[in-house]
């Protein structure tokens, strides 16, 4: 693709070509299932279930078949999902229904996406990028590496996307990853769906009138979490360092912490005003006062379960003592509910 009319301006970062490793044997997970509306709520329930379900024995103690990951589970419903199309502002608006919120920028220049989304949802993912306006996509920018978000690279660079992200990005999707806590082994990704142009601390990309501002948190959610700003628009794609009204997952097996979220959010409240517009990377689109809520849950929550630990609870002592019990009515109802947010938790105290 041709990338003539764009001018990128790099901070620190290094471009890599995409010879970096063996193609993997198999493909990545595919699902089928069905979906009306209130897409969040079936999902929650099916991975609390599934969750839940991965830890159970039978009466003998002898540990019952397992079953499917709630990643199967969770592409199953995003192979049937509806797409809704949220409209925010100068040009941007946020597709919700394939895993993580993918937002959309359009222009002169063409279209560019941060996150791309489940790839079972390709057909309706699609179709509603071509309805918000003519021209092909040619920026995706992974926020970090979980499927849920670069699932849809390969299919995205397929069509013409150059693929940007942070440089551990590169390297969590051109390994083995096994995320216990989702009971799920993830493959390499295809060669194709490696990010090319490797951002490490910053990056500035001016492009169709906008000028986006990568900045990579360190080690949070993941170890490869970056934000997206969108100056002009003044909107801000944070990924999952804020899941907006419920509690976030946090991935230990590769970088993730509470204090690393704690300071994600921290960051993300420095940045916005109460004019800015938050895209996480689940839940519905939120301002500066929903991020300090959010912010106040992790903190406070922190505090009760390290509290304990120093009690030196156990991590079934701590859970039985409740320490979400607090937030969990507003926190509690989405895919992580309060016994995995709290051994979540636990783990980085
Ligand atoms: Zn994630």
């Amino acid at each position: 693709m041709k990338i003539s009319r764009v001018i990128i301006e790099s901070h620190a970062i290094q471009h890599s070509s995409c010879d970096l490793a063996e193609r993997p044997s198999e493909s990545r997970a595919r699902g089928i299932g069905r979906h009306r509306k209130l897409a969040a709520v079936v999902v929650a329930s099916l991975f609390a279930s599934a969750v839940a379900a991965v830890s159970e024995r039978s009466a003998t103690g002898q540990e019952i078949a397992q079953p499917a990951s709630p990643v199967d589970k969770i592409n199953a419903e995003a192979a049937k999902a509806e797409i809704t199309v949220v409209p925010l502002r100068g040009h941007i608006s946020v597709l919700m229904g394939s895993g993580g919120n993918i937002s959309v920028f359009t222009s002169r220049d063409g279209k560019l996406l941060v996150d791309g989304g489940i790839a079972v949802s390709r057909p309706r993912v699609s179709r509603a990028i071509d309805r918000l306006g003519p021209g092909s996509v040619k920026f995706l920018i992974d926020t970090h590496w979980h499927w849920d978000h670069t699932d849809g690279n390969d299919w995205l660079h397929q069509i013409g996307a150059t693929i940007i992200a942070q440089e551990n990005t590169l390297k969590r999707l051109s390994e083995t990853v096994r995320v216990e806590d989702w009971n799920h082994t993830f493959p390499p990704a295809p060669l194709g769906a490696r990010p090319t142009s490797i951002v490490q601390t910053d990056k500035t990309l001016a492009f169709g009138g906008e000028t986006l501002e990568m900045h990579y948190y360190g080690p949070c959610h993941t170890d490869s979490d970056m934000y997206v700003y969108f100056k002009k628009a003044d909107v801000l794609a944070v990924g999952d360092t804020f899941w907006n009204g419920v509690y976030p997952f946090i991935d230990i097996v590769t970088g993730g912490s509470i204090d690393g979220m704690i300071r994600a959010a921290n960051t993300n409240i420095a940045l916005a005003t109460e004019r800015t517009l938050i895209v996480g990377g689940h839940g519905p689109v939120g301002n500066r006062a929903q991020l300090i809520e959010f912010r106040d849950m992790l903190a406070g929550i922190r505090k009760n379960v390290a509290q304990l630990k120093a009690q030196g609870k156990t991590l079934e002592q701590a859970v039985l003592a409740k320490p979400t019990a607090a937030y969990d009515a507003k926190w509690g109802h989405f895919v992580i509910g309060p016994a995995l947010f709290t051994s979540l938790v636990y783990r980085g105290v």
